[in-house]
């Protein structure tokens, strides 16, 4: 039985109040309809202390959104692994399409940092995904496929235990369009079979892939339904508790 994860990635929404608000919110709701999944919520790094004071003793975790590629020192502005780890951090986001296109981070950056969240002990959801016009000219399955292969390339199998991926074609990303369960569903496949090629059949039945894009409350059944997606990564509908609960399946 693979993990199976819904996680809400808020990016630079809610400041620590509105978070602690948000976060206490979620967890009574999962106290009252507890889920077969974990759930993690995936707060900016100011509000990480009081989103963890907010879901102690809840079934909810957190997650941060990014991680220094480095462990310590000269490297201003820069946030650990070891620091998110003191905060109680269990997840962090490398790779998200915000921080490959707006930001500007490439494959060997994402790589290093994947491996700070190693170090440190968190497990990095790794995000992949393509862009619109590479989905257009047929090239959806090479970009992602580089963009694992970048990434988890050379991982042993005890550190690529602890990586979750995340497809998230950048196209879907906070734009309304979803895609459908038949092409997340062709694309988490071909992202096993790459997986069991790169790190073998072990890992690759193994690993969650989790789906992200605008996922709704109505589009996240259907989604969730097909075996070979193992979770969502969802946005803008994380943002509000009911309809981050309404995600968040039995
Ligand atoms: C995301 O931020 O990873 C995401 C999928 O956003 P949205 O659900 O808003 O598309």
């Amino acid at each position: 039985m693979r993990r199976r994860i819904v996680a809400g990635n808020w990016k630079m929404n809610k400041d620590h109040v509105e978070g602690a608000a948000l976060a206490r919110d979620i967890a009574a709701g999962l106290a009252a309809r507890p889920s077969s999944c974990e759930v993690v919520l995936i707060p900016p790094f100011t509000s990480l202390p009081a989103v963890r004071e907010a879901i102690r003793g809840s079934a909810a975790k957190a997650g941060a959104q990014d991680i220094s590629a480095e462990d310590e020192g000269a490297f201003t502005g820069e946030i650990s692994g070891r620091m998110l780890r003191a905060l109680g951090c269990e997840y962090v986001l490398v790779g998200h399409s915000e921080r490959r296109h707006i930001i500007g981070e490439g494959g060997a950056l994402l790589a290093r940092k994947l491996r700070a969240a190693l170090r440190s002990g968190l497990s990095p959801v790794y995000c992949v995904g393509e862009l619109l016009g590479e989905r257009e000219s047929g090239a959806a399955e090479e970009v992602v496929s580089r963009q694992i292969r970048e990434g988890c390339e050379g991982l042993s199998p005890a550190e690529f235990s602890r990586v979750v991926l995340a497809y998230e074609p950048v196209w879907a990303i906070g734009t309304g369009r979803t895609a459908t369960p038949k092409d997340a569903s062709d694309m988490h496949g071909a992202i096993r079979r790459l997986i069991g090629d790169l790190l073998g059949a072990e890992a690759a039945a193994e690993v969650p892939v989790l789906y992200g894009g605008s996922v709704k409350p109505e589009s996240a059944a259907g989604l969730l339904a097909d075996r070979e997606i193992d979770g969502l990564l969802v946005g803008g509908a994380s943002l509000a508790a009911d309809s981050f609960l309404a995600i968040v399946p039995r």
